[in-house]
C-alpha cells in the first residue's frame, strides 16, 4: 500500500477513511457520499483542512483545546516523560512523579476539600468511576441499598455503558440495552424549550424540586447520588436559570445524598472560574474532570475526590482501575497545561477580556429574525433558532434540519459552530481574542443570514 500522508489528494483520503474508519456520531451512509472534513493541522483558534481552509474553530475541538492549538510546550513535556518513563501503572502500590504531581496539583486548584483524585483515561471514564465509588462508599458505610443515581434527561456523561446510562439521552439509551440499573432520570432545566409560562426563575425551582420529589419516590435510604453539569454542555448549552443551582444544593444537603458535578466541559476555565461548581456557587462531594486538563493534548481524566468519601474508600481495598489510571505521559502533558493557563492567566484573560466581549456581541444576535433566545456563561454560549421570536415557537421541518443546514453553512463559511438540535452552539479555546472574535461573528451572522434566507 502506499503512504497515506497529509499530500494524498483529499479525495482519495476520504475514500479510505469511509472504507476503514467508523467514526463516532456521524452517519455512515453521509460519509461515504461527502467524505469526511480532513483536518492537516492547527495553531491558535484555528484549523487548516486539507484542502487549504483555514478555519475559526469556534468549539476548540470537542470543547477541550482550552489553551489553543500548536502548544509546543507540551509536545516537549511529552516528549521529555516518554524519554523518561513512558509508561507505568499505578496499581499494587506503584507510584511515579507526573501522577503524583498532577493529583497535587489538582488538590491543590480544586474547590473544598477535593483534595483527592483518581485517575482515568476520559469523562466517561472518570463517570463510570463515580457509579462504583459512590455505591461503595455508602455500601462500605453500611448502607447498600443506596445505590440509586439521580441524573437529568438530555444530560450527556459520556459514552461508555456507565457514561451514558448515566446521560439522559435518549437516542444513546436506545442503541444498546441502556440505561444500566438503578439510574433515574428528573428533567432538565431548560426554561426556553419547556418552560411554557413560568417565568425562569420559578421554573428553576419547579425543575430543581422533581429531585426532592424522586428522592421521595424512591425513598431515600435507596439514592446514593445525583450527577449534573453545572452548565448542560451537549444537550445544547443549556445555562440553568438562577434558582436552580441554590435549590438543587439545599436538596442534596438535606437529604444526604451525594452531589457529583460533571465539570468535563466546564472545569478549567470554560465558565471563568477554574470549575463551573465556582461560577455556580456549589460544593460538589464529585467533580467529573477531563478535557480541559490536558486541553485534549494527550487523553487523560479523573474523579476529584471529597475527604469524607475518599477516607471511606481507602479503608479497604477499591477494586477499580484502568491501565492508564495517571497515565506518566498524559499527566505531564496535563501539569504543562495547568502551568500554562496559569502562569499566563487565560482564566483572567477569559474573565475580563474575551468573554466580556464575546457577551456584548452575543447579546446582540438575540437581534437577528431566526434567533430566539441567545445565552453564554463565560466562553460557552448557545442560539435558539425559531420560527417566531417572541412565541419560542419550534420549526415545522423535523427538529435538527434547520440547525443542520445553519451548521453547514457556517462550514462552508470556515466556521466551526456545533448544532444540537435546532440550537446553535459555541465553545471556542480560551486563548481567542478579541479580533478573532470579530471575525467568529462576522461568519456566523452571514451563516444566519443564509439560513434565514434559505427557509423564508
Ligand atoms: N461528561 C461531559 C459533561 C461531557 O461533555 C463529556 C464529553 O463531551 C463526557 C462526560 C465524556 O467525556 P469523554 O468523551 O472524554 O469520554
Amino acid at each position: 500500500m502506499k503512504p497515506i500522508s497529509n499530500h494524498m489528494p483529499t479525495a482519495e483520503l476520504q475514500a479510505l477513511d469511509a472504507a476503514h474508519h467508523m467514526h463516532p456520531f456521524t452517519a455512515g451512509a453521509e460519509l461515504g457520499a461527502k467524505g469526511a472534513r480532513v483536518i492537516t493541522q492547527a495553531s491558535g483558534v484555528t484549523l487548516t483542512d486539507s484542502e487549504g481552509n483555514r478555519i475559526l474553530d469556534a468549539m476548540a475541538g470537542l470543547w477541550c483545546v482550552n489553551i489553543g492549538y500548536g502548544r509546543e510546550e507540551l509536545a516537549e513535556a511529552a516528549s521529555r516523560q516518554m524519554k523518561q518513563l513512558p509508561y507505568y501503572n499505578t496499581f499494587f502500590q506503584t507510584t511515579h512523579v507526573p501522577a503524583i504531581a498532577l493529583a497535587a496539583r489538582l488538590a491543590e486548584l480544586a474547590p473544598g476539600d477535593l483534595n483527592h483524585v483518581f485517575f482515568a483515561g476520559s469523562g466517561s471514564e472518570a463517570n463510570d468511576t463515580n457509579i462504583r465509588l459512590v455505591r461503595h462508599y455508602w455500601a462500605a458505610k453500611g448502607k447498600p441499598e443506596k445505590k440509586v443515581i439521580i441524573s437529568r434527561w438530555n444530560a450527556y456523561h459520556g459514552s461508555t455503558m456507565g457514561g451514558a446510562s448515566l446521560g439522559g439521552m435518549k437516542g444513546m439509551h436506545a442503541q444498546g440495552g441502556l440505561p444500566i440499573p438503578d439510574i433515574a432520570y428528573i428533567d432538565q432545566p431548560h426554561w426556553y424549550a419547556e418552560g411554557g409560562d413560568m417565568s425562569p426563575e420559578e421554573f428553576g425551582l419547579e425543575r430543581a424540586r422533581q429531585l426532592e420529589a424522586k428522592i421521595a419516590e424512591l425513598g431515600e435510604d435507596k439514592v446514593a447520588a445525583f450527577i449534573a453539569e453545572p452548565v448542560q454542555g451537549a444537550g445544547g448549552v443549556i445555562i440553568p436559570p438562577e434558582t436552580y443551582w441554590p435549590e438543587i444544593q439545599r436538596i442534596c444537603d438535606a437529604h444526604d445524598i451525594l452531589l457529583i458535578a460533571d465539570e468535563v466541559i466546564c472545569g478549567f476555565g470554560r465558565t471563568g472560574n477554574w470549575f463551573g461548581s465556582q461560577t455556580m456557587n456549589i460544593r460538589p462531594h464529585i467533580m467529573t474532570i477531563a478535557k480541559g486538563l490536558s486541553s485534549g493534548y494527550a487523553p487523560i481524566g479523573g474523579s476529584l475526590v471529597c475527604d469524607e468519601v475518599a477516607e471511606v474508600i481507602a479503608a479497604g481495598e477499591f477494586a477499580h482501575g484502568y491501565t492508564y489510571s495517571g497515565h506518566p505521559v498524559c499527566a505531564a502533558v496535563a501539569l504543562e497545561n495547568l502551568r500554562i493557563i496559569e502562569e499566563e492567566k487565560i482564566i483572567e484573560h477569559v474573565r475580563e477580556v474575551a468573554a466580556p466581549y464575546m457577551a456584548e456581541k452575543w447579546a446582540a444576535l438575540a437581534d437577528h429574525p431566526l434567533v430566539g433566545e441567545a445565552r453564554i456563561v463565560g466562553l460557552m454560549g448557545s442560539l435558539a433558532l425559531t420560527p417566531d421570536k417572541g412565541a419560542r415557537a419550534k420549526f415545522a421541518s423535523e427538529a435538527g434540519t434547520v440547525g443542520l443546514h445553519c451548521r453547514d453553512r457556517c462550514f462552508a463559511n470556515n466556521l466551526i459552530m456545533r448544532h444540537v438540535g435546532d440550537r446553535m452552539i459555541i465553545a471556542p479555546p480560551l486563548v481567542i481574542q478579541p479580533a478573532d472574535i470579530d471575525i467568529l461573528f462576522e461568519r456566523a451572522v452571514k451563516s444566519l443570514d443564509e439560513t434565514f434566507a434559505k427557509i423564508k
